[in-house]
């Protein structure tokens, strides 16, 4: 099977030549080929967005969300459908797969409210008979480019909003699984968005240089590996454009001695093994404040060796294969490496096979206990199911040692005290803080971003600051004679 370009509101066969395989993780086996767009492809992308944006961008805010709430519906009733492409491309579990298209919808339904989100602000008689009014107006053809392991949620993070914003869009979706996303274009188009509004290329580094550097691109919103989105980043700007890269991360989840160990455990094994730890708020490593570290790593190893791991398909599976041969054998490294540079291997997983999917990417889960920073499983972002535990003697030492971090995506503290959670939501250096929530990604009408080398730019993406990125502010002063006005007058005004 060939998967397609969407250009102009139809799909358009790849001409470039190249292309690469997409494959089912569960079983080893290609499933299509994806082409990979050389620059004439992206170049008619953002023509067709180009051309789109003239009336787009002028549209009514109730045209455009006349749009969003159909769109709403039809993923509503595609939601098992886009699942199902998700898992056999991905490979997670389709009840996580399902997970992220609701956490997807989300974002569409804040952008079914934009007419508030839009609204302006005005002052009355600044002078006389002068009045001054703030709009914000989109700022033209903007470019989305997404990583593999959200391929539904992360372009839904983007578009949305955009085009609720006035403006036109071409997304580069991640060449792994591509077909969740062609899928959520062909919808919007189902959902009546007129043709060139929302046009999506394939591609690798080709397609993503064109678009950082297309004199028609204004903006472009990146979420991927950090040393990727600091390169979008710095390229996008040198070439004028405004950019929201959204990096890497390693999240730290700090247990203190008062927590309740079992709802910590519970938390660790899930945002830690959820997914296949292919989350970017996945948490990767626990501290743990003595006295609590062996208990709490006793709790986590019962449950991590519990875990059901098979097909994402299966309801059974908890957890599915990782993306590829080439990211399971290079997850699955870190685990003898961190033995021999000191760690203490607590549950081993790299000899795991999925009995009937020996040709799957399938790794089973690890816990590293007595990590130090100075190892590599601490050190990289492994984005699998390895958990790293480091022991920490006292609360300041932990703090110490997540704020040293160079990333700064999520985090999370585990206790009772309300006094010294407070403290760490203060304290700690990350763009997102969960109390005794593992895993906090923001609800859509808060934005999501991270600190650090977890996101180049000044903008976290969807919520106010969705909004912000997508669109440009100018004030308008007007004064209009009274009609009991007149004569000529020489002099500056006075404000009197
Ligand atoms: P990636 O950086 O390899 O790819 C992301 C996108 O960049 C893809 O569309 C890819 O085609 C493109 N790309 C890859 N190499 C490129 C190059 N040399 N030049 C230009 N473009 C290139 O990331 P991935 O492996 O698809 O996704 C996993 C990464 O994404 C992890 O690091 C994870 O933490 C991160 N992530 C971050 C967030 C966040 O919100 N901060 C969310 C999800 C994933």
């Amino acid at each position: 099977m060939s998967i397609r370009h969407w250009i102009d509101g139809k799909p358009a066969e790849g001409t470039s030549g190249r292309s690469s395989a997409v494959t089912n993780p569960a079983t080893g086996a290609e499933t299509a080929r994806v082409p990979l767009a050389d620059v004439s492809e992206v170049d008619a992308a953002v023509d067709a967005a180009a051309r789109a944006y003239r009336q787009w961008g002028r549209s009514s805010l109730a045209k455009r969300t006349e749009v969003l709430f159909r769109y709403r519906e039809l993923i509503n009733e595609h939601r098992a459908e886009l699942a199902r492409l998700i898992t056999a491309e991905h490979g997670k579990v389709h009840s996580d797969a399902l997970g992220e298209v609701a956490r997807g919808l989300e974002i569409v339904e804040l952008a079914c409210g934009i007419p508030q989100l839009l609204k302006g602000q005005s002052s009355t008689e600044v002078s006389s008979r002068v009045d001054v009014e703030s709009i914000r107006q989109p700022v033209g053809v903007v470019a989305g480019i997404t990583p593999f392991n959200f391929p539904a949620m992360v372009p839904l993070w983007m578009f949305p909003m955009a085009i609720a914003c006035g403006n036109t869009v071409v997304l580069k979706p991640s060449e792994k699984d591509p077909s969740a996303t062609v899928r959520l274009v062909e919808l919007a188009t189902e959902a009546g968005l007129p043709d060139g509004v929302l046009n999506l290329v394939h591609g690798d580094k080709t397609a993503v240089d064109r678009l950082l550097t297309h004199p028609d691109v204004s903006a472009v919103s990146f979420v991927g590996s950090t040393p990727i989105a600091q390169y979008v980043q710095q390229t996008g700007v040198a070439h004028g454009k405004r950019v929201q890269a959204l990096g890497g991360a390693k999240n730290h989840m700090l247990v203190l001695p008062d927590a309740d160990l079992d709802q910590a455990a519970d938390a660790a094994v899930s945002a830690a093994y959820g997914s296949a730890g292919e989350r970017c708020m996945a948490v990767s490593v626990v501290v743990a404040v003595d006295p609590i570290g062996d208990e709490l790593v006793g709790k986590i190893a019962e449950r991590a060796r519990n875990l059901t791991i098979g097909p994402g398909d299966d309801p059974d599976s908890e957890m599915g294969p990782l993306v590829s041969a080439e990211h399971r054998d290079k997850v699955a490294s870190y685990v003898p490496k961190a033995r021999e540079q000191g760690a203490e291997v607590v549950v081993d997983g790299t000899g795991f096979r999925a009995d009937g999917h020996e040709d799957g990417f399938f790794v089973g889960v690890s816990l590293l206990d007595k990590v130090t920073p100075d190892m590599d499983a601490y050190a990289d972002e492994i984005f699998g199911p390895v958990l790293c535990v480091v022991r920490a003697s006292s609360y300041e030492e932990a703090l110490d040692l997540i704020n040293s971090s160079r990333w700064g995506n999520g985090t999370a503290i585990f206790t009772r005290d309300g006094g010294a959670a407070r403290r760490f939501q203060l304290e700690v250096e990350a763009g997102m803080v969960g109390v005794n929530v593992p895993i906090p990604v923001p609800v859509g009408y808060h934005s999501f971003g991270g600190w650090k080398d977890s996101l180049f730019g000044d903008h976290h993406i969807y919520g106010n600051d969705g909004v912000h990125f997508y669109t440009r502010g100018k004030v308008i002063t007007t004064r209009w004679p009274d009609p009991s006005d007149g004569g000529v007058d020489l002099g500056f005004p006075q404000n009197t």
